[in-house]
């Protein structure tokens, strides 16, 4: 242990502070409020303090410290530009009157025109402040659209097996009851397991596309029009929008209502589930039930007008991007990937051989090195034997139609460098599992923390010292 992973508390001695204060005038307090004995706070010098926070931060793994390839969150480098402007508004209430802040509406509108044009959707909502947030705001504006045509059988929204998590659950928030359509052996919806499904109780289907294992629906329009045809709307999670950005919009595949998740696409950093925005755009026959545009629009989903700072954010990227340069990043994003794929298919196993988009799943090694009496190396384990060579791990575990599936993301913000070193890596550590799968079973060996258990983690986290700790 170095001498500042000691805690702070630890490193405390009486008298020393990392301030200095004026001299504070008598103010009598009335007994009732005033402490009766002296609060527990370390006393610190302002190096001790700095070295403390600074040390800290080292402990975690950012997309600043390293290359993050985490699959369905896209997490792209997040210029630091988009950091500074929310500062500039950080004196802005919201309570402020709309009326007083006219640059804060042209930014509104000038988002809301900029994401009509990327996706083909007529406008958007800023309401919901994050994906799930937006897929449930959507599912309630699809579901007012068919009440308000006096269509109250259409309870049952179709959900494909691999959709992100999010969907089913949202859906079921929503009231609706969810019916699972199969993909084929191509990671495809299968069409014809899709036509039984369709019928007067279809409120509509929930899509991805590309879907979660990276790969383009080619049938979007025969599913469209089927899905139409039977009354139903299109919902498109659009939460990874990155591929598409710029090349094809889900308005033109025949999508009515849809969200983005501005936090992954759109650079905001979003590592520890928060800050997010998951704005909703719809079609223009369903503007008139958006919140806050139409009559009918009497949803309101969240205070405010949602999480602005993520909002300037998106709208800071879009506009240091350009017209003409947003293309390219989904572009790179699937280049990249692609890249990674084909450059690793030989040490692990690719159960999915087509060109993927932003994104694509191994199932697991080729070689685990299992023999007699040794257990082979996991997923898990090259997750973790990553960490000591300095990478985050991917996505693991899911979509969970691989057993072993490592899902992968590198994003257009990576040099072929960054993405070579990575290659370089992981055959490395294919290499190792053959040869001594119990370096990867016990791995990470140079990390603050190896394998805690990260369900007691989650659900009982120790945030605080105390003295019993
Ligand atoms: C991340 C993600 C979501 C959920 O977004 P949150 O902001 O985490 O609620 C939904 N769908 C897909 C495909 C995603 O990748």
């Amino acid at each position: 242990m170095r001498y500042y992973d000691k805690l702070v508390f630890e490193l405390s001695r009486e008298g020393r502070s990392a301030f200095s204060l004026p001299q504070a005038p008598d103010v009598c307090l009335p007994d009732s409020v005033s402490r009766k004995s002296a609060l527990e706070l370390p006393s610190l010098s302002e190096p001790d303090v700095v070295r403390h926070y600074t040390n800290l931060s080292q402990m975690n793994f950012g997309v600043d410290t390293g290359f993050y390839p985490l699959g369905s969150c896209t997490m792209k480098y997040n210029p630091k530009i988009n950091e500074e402007i929310p500062g500039m508004f950080a004196g802005v209430h919201p309570l402020v009157p709309a009326g007083a802040v006219p640059g804060i509406r042209k930014i509104y509108e000038g988002i809301d025109s900029a994401l009509a044009e990327l996706t083909g959707m007529a406008h958007f909502t800023f309401e919901p402040c994050a994906g799930a947030h937006g897929e449930l705001t959507g599912l309630m504006l699809i579901r007012q659209y068919h009440i308000s045509r006096g269509d109250f059988a259409r309870t049952r929204i179709i959900v494909p097996d691999s959709a992100h998590g999010t969907n089913p659950a949202s859906a079921a928030v929503c009231g609706l009851e969810v019916v699972e359509v199969k993909s084929g052996p191509d990671g495809l919806i299968d069409v014809e397991s899709l036509k039984p499904l369709l019928g007067p109780q279809i409120a509509g289907i929930m899509m991805t596309n590309p879907n979660t294992l990276g790969l383009f629906e080619k049938d979007i329009a025969q599913i469209a029009s089927l899905v139409h045809g039977c009354g139903g709307l299109l919902y498109y999670d659009g939460a990874n929008m990155n591929p598409l950005l710029g090349v094809v919009r889900p308005g033109d595949m025949g999508f009515d209502v849809m969200h983005l998740n501005l936090h992954k696409t759109f650079s905001t950093p979003h590592g520890g589930g928060g800050p997010g925005s998951g704005p909703v755009g719809v079609a223009p026959h369903l503007v008139e039930f958006l919140p806050e545009f139409g009559n009918r629009g009497e949803l309101r989903v969240s205070g405010f007008h949602g999480n602005f700072g993520v909002i300037l954010r998106a709208y800071a990227y879009i506009l240091m991007l350009g017209r003409e340069n947003v293309p390219m990043a989904g572009r790179l994003a699937t280049l990249s990937a692609n890249y990674i794929k084909e450059s690793l298919k030989d040490c692990y196993r690719l159960p999915l051989q087509s060109i993927c988009k932003h994104e694509f799943v191994f199932d697991g090694l080729v070689n685990d090195g299992a023999r007699d009496g040794v257990p082979g190396a996991t997923t898990l384990d090259v997750a973790k034997r990553l960490l000591d060579y300095g990478f985050h791990a991917p996505t693991i575990y899911f979509p969970l139609l691989f057993h072993q599936a490592i899902m992968i993301e590198p994003t257009e913000t990576e040099s072929l460098e960054t993405l070579d070193s990575f290659i370089e890596v992981m055959r490395k550590i294919a290499q190792e599992a053959a040869q001594d799968p119990t370096l990867l079973r016990t791995a990470p060996h140079n990390t603050p923390i190896g394998r805690p258990d990260e369900t007691v983690a989650a659900r009982q986290p120790v945030l605080k010292w105390t003295k019993s700790n």
